[in-house]
């Protein structure tokens, strides 16, 4: 960060501004002008609040931050891309990965049909939630640990690996006995105390972007997990709330490629979630991996219209098979694959 003083910012104004660094233990480097002094910040920690502090400071004109305040997630210290391992499945690298499932996980009938059919139509790995973070308290809130039971007999049958979301700190324990990768959904990206629990467990964790967090609030929130020494994160673009209301959010495709841009940790995306409508989740599936997506999650239900949430964004089976040629050669003209 760069403090930029005023043209008329006497010695005490600047000495100020050196005292502030230093309570934070940094150091500020002066470079005296022709016309005004700039203070360079530096240091292992600057805290996020400083730039505003400084900006109201006596003889200070602006401030202006040079790197990036997501250290671990961002590019600047790691430019190489992170690859995250479940069981022998590699996200990130040059194959796309394909999560399929309902959107809670209801029976075992629908769970074993839904992960059967995935399967047998290339995805490779299986979503269902067993905690469901309803809008409304009156609808149907998941299984709970009968929907994990579920979940691990699916994964038994098919050897699928298996996402499913966990909503409150006290339960990560429970669900990441069950879980290849905890998902974190987007009424939870702030919940902080959760993402480090999830930070503390080590598994993978598959981050969803807030329903309003910007850009940058996502990548923060990653660098809560990542600073529990844990770098197994997956970036989950899922739409943002807009002004549009034609569809149930705005599938956000600018942020997966500025992702892929700024942070080495491996993006993917929600279409299912980021149009709210079963006949838009190919086209921005496709759009998705032509944006240089490393995946999509997808949602997929034997019989959507008696799914006890979100049927109408899920596929049916068939269309979920229907979508995997035109994916795999929009992977192909992309110069990659999808995972096999
Ligand atoms: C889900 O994946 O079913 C879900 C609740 O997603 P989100 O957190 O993105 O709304
Ligand atoms: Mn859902």
């Amino acid at each position: 960060m760069i403090v930029i003083m005023r043209s008329n910012a006497t010695a005490d104004h600047i000495e100020a501004v050196l005292e502030r660094l230093q309570e934070y233990e940094l150091k500020g480097h002066l470079i005296h002008g022709e016309e005004r002094t700039i203070v360079g910040v530096v240091g292992a920690a600057i805290p996020p609040t400083l730039q505003e502090e400084l900006e109201v400071f006596d003889g200070v004109q602006e401030t202006l931050r040079i790197t990036r305040p997501y250290k671990l997630t961002g590019r600047e210290f790691h430019p190489h891309d992170t690859i995250v391992d479940v069981c022998g499945i590699k996200v990130g690298g040059n194959a796309c990965v394909v999560i399929a499932g309902p959107c809670a996980v209801e029976s075992e009938a629908q769970i074993i049909e839904t992960a059967r059919a995935v399967r047998e139509y290339g995805a490779t790995m299986l979503r269902g939630g067993a905690f469901k973070p309803r809008s409304s308290p009156y609808t149907f809130r998941g299984l709970g640990e009968l929907g994990l039971q579920l979940l691990a007999q699916a994964r038994a049958e098919t050897g699928l690996p298996i996402v499913t979301e966990v909503i409150t700190p006290t339960d990560v324990e429970l669900v990441a006995r069950y879980a290849d990768v905890l998902q974190i959904g987007a009424r939870n990206m702030q919940n902080y105390q959760l993402l480090e629990e999830v930070g503390r467990t080590g598994k993978p964790v598959l981050l969803k972007r807030g329903l309003s967090a910007t850009f940058e609030e996502w990548l923060l929130s990653a660098e809560y997990v990542v600073a529990q020494g844990n770098p197994n994160v997956i970036l989950c673009e899922r739409g943002i709330r807009t002004f549009e209301t034609a569809t149930r959010n705005t599938l956000d495709l600018n942020a997966v490629a500025l992702a892929k841009r700024r942070s080495h940790l491996p993006v993917i995306v929600d279409p299912s979630h980021g149009t709210g409508k079963w006949y838009l989740v190919q086209p921005l599936a496709l759009a998705a991996l032509a944006a240089g997506a490393d995946g999509i999650i997808i949602e997929v239900h034997p019989d959507p219209d008696r799914a006890r949430s979100d049927g109408n964004q899920s596929l049916t089976p068939e269309n979920f098979a229907r979508m995997m040629p035109p994916l795999r050669a929009i992977a192909a003209a992309m110069g990659r694959s999808l995972v096999a």
